[in-house]
């Protein structure tokens, strides 16, 4: 059996003490049994990659669980995360602001969002490049966007054993990220690291992490 306490309390202990690092239980696939496991050893921040799976498990779990949405959004599913969602960390397109925009107002709620840059050599199909965040957040038609709020930017490394090139992604990312603070008084979060990396992603500047087989054991696609 998966120790889901003992993971989440071991990543905890690694964590710096001084900065906040906000640990983000990624339960994607695992089932509401293991997310109240981890619920009742203290965690509150749980991420998922799929909307329907997201929208599924929420009603059956308390509500004062802050769910992340940390997988690719497409358009036609933002309505069913809408009502509840704490943070989007995959927005990688004007279109699909202006859809949360649009279902954040139907909600009268504001939702916050990440942009994904795309900071791996591999070939990627999601996220943007630095100069398209920095034009996205400079346009007009996203400053009209009364109910939605960027507060930082999602980046995921390579998938590599190779620590010096996803060390150089994160610390790239990173620089990206000060250089936007600067100028965006709203930018709050970096997210960046998942089990593999997270250590390195925290030393490169990382204050959000995504941890997911590292605390409830490793996903079975299969069954
Ligand atoms: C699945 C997933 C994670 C967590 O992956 P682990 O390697 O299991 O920690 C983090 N971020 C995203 C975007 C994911 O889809």
């Amino acid at each position: 059996m998966t120790d889901i306490a003992g993971n989440l309390q071991k990543i905890k202990s690694e964590l710096p003490e001084t900065e906040t690092v906000t640990l983000i239980a990624v339960s994607k696939t695992k089932p509401v049994e293991q997310i109240i496991e981890a619920y009742q050893a203290g965690q509150r921040d749980f991420g998922e990659n799929k909307v329907q799976e997201m929208a599924a498990k929420y009603p059956q779990l308390p509500s004062d669980i802050r769910w992340h949405q940390i997988g690719h959004l497409q358009t036609n599913k933002v309505k069913y995360i809408a009502p509840f969602v704490h943070l989007i960390h995959s927005v990688d397109s004007l279109k699909l602001l202006k859809e949360i925009n649009k279902r954040a107002i139907q909600n009268q709620r504001v939702i916050q969002v990440l942009l994904q840059i795309n900071i791996a050599r591999e070939d990627s199909k999601f996220g943007l490049s630095f100069e398209q965040a920095e034009e996205l957040l400079n346009s007009d038609a996203v400053k009209q966007l009364s109910n939605v709020k960027i507060v930082g930017l999602m980046g995921m490394a390579t998938h590599t054993d190779n620590q010096e090139i996803i060390e150089s992604e994160f610390r790239s990312l990173k620089q990206f990220y000060d250089t936007l603070s600067r100028k965006f008084p709203g930018f709050r979060y970096l997210s960046m690291g998942m089990s593999g990396d997270y250590r390195l992603a925290i030393k490169n500047g990382s204050n959000m992490v995504r941890v997911g087989s590292a605390i409830f054991g490793a996903r079975n696609y299969l069954k």
